[in-house]
Parts: C-alpha cells; sequence; structure tokens
C-alpha cells in the first residue's frame, strides 16, 4: 500500500506505461523515490513540497548545484536560436577549448551524448589502435551499459574466480557473446601485484585497460600508487591503450583526475560535468591517439558521431559550468570535502561507531565499517548490509538526498553551513540504523 503523496500518485501512474515505473535502476529505491519538481542551488523541492539538501547532484554531474544562473543564462540564449544543427557549431570548439585549455594532456576532444557512449568510443578507439579486440577491466567497476563494460560488475563470493584461477568476467545480461566474456581480462583494483601477474600473462592479447583511479562501485577508494604504476608499466610494455573514465572523475582536479594520479592515459572517457548538467560525453587524449576519430582522411579508425553529439545546448551549459569551475573553485570544493569527511570521520570514531567514509575532493561514499577498505571484494557483500538502506532512508527523511548507496557530492553553492550539517546528520542517521 503506498502512500498518499504526489510522489506516490506519480509512481502508481508510472508504472502503467514505464516498467519499473522509472527509468533508472541506479536512483530506484522502494517504495520509489520521490519525484523532483525542482532545485536551485544545493537544494532540491520534491512534488509533495519537501525540500532536501541534493548531495546526489544527478549522481554527481552538477558540480554548480541546480540551475546554476549562468547554465541558464547561457542555454537560454541558445535555445532561442535552435537546438540541434545537421552543421558544426562555434560553441563546440568553445567546449573543446575549455577542456583542452585546462587539461594540457587533453590536447584533443570529441563530444558525445553521455558518459556510455564515451567509454563505448574510447574502448572502439583503444581497438582500432591496437587492431586488437580484448579489454581489462576492474572488478565491480561501473563504466554506464556499454556490453563489454557490464562484465565482472555484478561479480560475488560465488563466482570471484574463474576457470583459470583469475577473477572471473561474470557477465550482467543474460545471452552476453560467450566470446566477449571468454576474452575479457577483470583485474583486482586492491592487489597490485595479482594484476601485474594477470597482465604479465595476458597483456600482448589487450587492446585497452579501463580504469577508474576513484571507481564509485569500488567504494570510492583511490587507487594506489602501486596499481597506477602497474597499469602505466604493463601498457608500455605491451602497447595496451590505456583508457582512463573520468565520467565522474574529472571534477576532482582542474586538469582531470589523470593528472592528479599521476597517469598518462591515452585516451579518457568523460560526461556529466562536462554538460553543464544537459546530457553530455567526450572522449579526449594526445592528438596522436585522438587522430583514430579524424574522419577528414577517408574511412576513420572510428566512426564517432551522432544525431545530437555536441548540440549547442548541452555546448554552452558545459562551458558556462567549467568557466565558473576554475582553479580557486575546484580547490575551495576539494578542501571542504576533504574537511567534510575527516570530521565525520573523527565523529564516527568518537561515537564508536562501525563506520567510515570514502572519497577524494567533493565526492564521499558510505560504508558501515571500520576496516581499512581496499577492495570491490572488501564490501561485497555491502558490510551493514540492510542498515545501508535505512541510513540512505533516515537522511532523506531528515532533508538530505544522497545515492541509493549513501554516496554523493557536494556542489558549489555548499559552504560549510551544509556540510556541517549534512555530517551531522549522517552521525545521527547512522547510529539510528545501527543501533
Ligand atoms: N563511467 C562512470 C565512472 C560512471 O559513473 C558513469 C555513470 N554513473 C558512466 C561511466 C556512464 O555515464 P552515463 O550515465 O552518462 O552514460
Amino acid at each position: 500500500e503506498l502512500p498518499l503523496t504526489h510522489s506516490g500518485a506519480a509512481f502508481m501512474r508510472a508504472q502503467k506505461v514505464i516498467p519499473g515505473g522509472s527509468m533508472r535502476p541506479s536512483s530506484w529505491f522502494p517504495p520509489h523515490p520521490p519525484y523532483a519538481l525542482r532545485g536551485q542551488g544545493c537544494w532540491l523541492t520534491d512534488l509533495d513540497g519537501n525540500r532536501v539538501l541534493d548531495c546526489s547532484n544527478n549522481f554527481f554531474s552538477l558540480v554548480h548545484g541546480h540551475a546554476f544562473p549562468p547554465v541558464v543564462e547561457a542555454v537560454r540564449e541558445a535555445v532561442g536560436q535552435g537546438t540541434a544543427f545537421g552543421l558544426p557549431t562555434p560553441s563546440e570548439i568553445a567546449l573543446a577549448e575549455a577542456i583542452t585549455g585546462r587539461a594540457p594532456h587533453l590536447e584533443r576532444v570529441r563530444f558525445c551524448n553521455s558518459g556510455t557512449e564515451a567509454v563505448m568510443y574510447a574502448v572502439k578507439g583503444a581497438r582500432a589502435l591496437t587492431g586488437r579486440s580484448a579489454i581489462a577491466k576492474f572488478e565491480g567497476a561501473y563504466h554506464g551499459t556499454y556490453d563489454v563494460m557490464e562484465l565482472g560488475y555484478e561479480s560475488s563470493p560465488e563466482n570471484w574466480d574463474g576457470p583459470d584461477g583469475d577473477p572471473a568476467a561474470t557477465p550482467y545480461v543474460r545471452g552476453t557473446p560467450p566470446g566477449l566474456i571468454a576474452e575479457t581480462v577483470i583485474l583486482p583494483y586492491g592487489d597490485p601485484a595479482r594484476c601485474a601477474d594477470i597482465l604479465r600473462r595476458k597483456g600482448r592479447t589487450l587492446a585497452g585497460i579501463v580504469f577508474d583511479p576513484l571507481a564509485s562501485r569500488i567504494g570510492m577508494i583511490p587507487a594506489s600508487a602501486a596499481l597506477v604504476e602497474v597499469l602505466q608499466e604493463a601498457c608500455a610494455r605491451d602497447g595496451i591503450m590505456l583508457i582512463c573514465d573520468e565520467v565522474i572523475g574529472f571534477r576532482m582536479a582542474h586538469a582531470g583526475a589523470h593528472s592528479l594520479f599521476g597517469l598518462k592515459p591515452d585516451l579518457v572517457a568523460l560526461g556529466k560535468v562536462i554538460g553543464g548538467g544537459l546530457p553530455a560525453g567526450g572522449v579526449a587524449g594526445p592528438a596522436a591517439r585522438m587522430a583514430v576519430y579524424d574522419h577528414t582522411h577517408g574511412k576513420p579508425g572510428v566512426a564517432l558521431g551522432g544525431t545530437f553529439s555536441a548540440n549547442p545546448l548541452t555546448m554552452v551549459a558545459g562551458k558556462a559550468t567549467l568557466d565558473a569551475y576554475d582553479e580557486a573553485a575546484v580547490s575551495r570544493l576539494n578542501a571542504l570535502g576533504d574537511a567534510f569527511r575527516e570530521a565525520t570521520n573523527a565523529a564516527f570514531r568518537a561515537a564508536g561507531l562501525e563506520a567510515q567514509l570514502t572519497g577524494m575532493g567533493g565526492l564521499f561514499r558510505l560504508h558501515l565499517t571500520g576496516r581499512v577498505l581496499r577492495d570491490f571484494r572488501d564490501i561485497t557483500p555491502t558490510p551493514g548490509g540492510e542498515a545501508l538502506a535505512r541510513v540512505q532512508a533516515a537522511l532523506l527523511a531528515s532533508g538530505v538526498l544522497v545515492t541509493p548507496n549513501v554516496s554523493g557530492a557536494l556542489s558549489t553553492p555548499m559552504t560549510e553551513a551544509e556540510t556541517t550539517l549534512l555530517g551531522r546528520l549522517m552521525v545521527d542517521c547512522v547510529a539510528e540504523a545501527l543501533g
């Protein structure tokens, strides 16, 4: 029996026309999420008039929060001049300049419409550059819904290792092509030595390694320097393309996550923040690698394009967002996030609660364990299990929206007032859920 709310009524209506009643598995939680009505800065109002501090920020994509005035202004101006053309527009050059201008390693960029597409095009780019087909990725890591990227995502203790003793390429979707499963290599994020061993044996078959140095589904645990070294070494030795997934991570540094971790990726997948709140994706990298997408000298290595790729609304929203997310804004938000996680973790310890926040910069994720976390296997099954869902529900009831697995992102409209409130509610809700 659903409560008689406007959101409840909307969900009932939706179930008649939408399988599952809503559009995104990752943002769904029972009995149903509230429906959003509008947002302003870091606050969101739902259909029933509840006002919540939005720490989901559309899954870490709205670095300036909702209805950021420069974005609203830029989109308003652009929308009156036409939303999409079968021609290039100067707006795509401006966003490309904004990205390459802040990240020297990213000399060229091409835009698409989502992070999933960005990863897909990067994978195809790696294949075209190497003439190989196999891809390596990390156990548990989420990179969107391109088929090869879903392998090893839903591994669990019953199927950790495959027939050869290496982590299994467990398919997410029934009917995944067996050939794809057979050739995909799954790497353990928390065990650089085992990664090195696997790559010594299988590296020469690989077109690319897809790597997110702060993978949210691996617990938002920063990658170790040892792992970065193993990956760079294997890629150099065996001619593998290193693909850095910065769909979430680009926001962590002015020049992108790779610059923070000392990575020299061949290709970088972009999304979320670069679109300023509109649908966006991109592939970027050194000019020599990005030439694989050049279509002006006959058939390109990879055809990268789409009807709405680089549409001017996304381009101007992205440009307005990055312009306002300058070095000072990035440092301020990262410092705010670091202080928030440190203070909250100290409060968990002081209260004797088995809980911790992982993350980096403005990104955080809650785990209901005090143990040191290194790997996907350390958080599978989820420590605290059901209690984590209770924390999410309690936070929502107290006026804070986080993702269903209790991760979140700060946004630039937030100040210490919001992070102090968030930290206090987090400790209270964890105490309540564990109590
Ligand atoms: N890569 C990572 C690391 C992501 O977090 C996501 C989305 N959450 C994607 C890729 C896919 O992006 P999109 O949802 O825009 O397709």
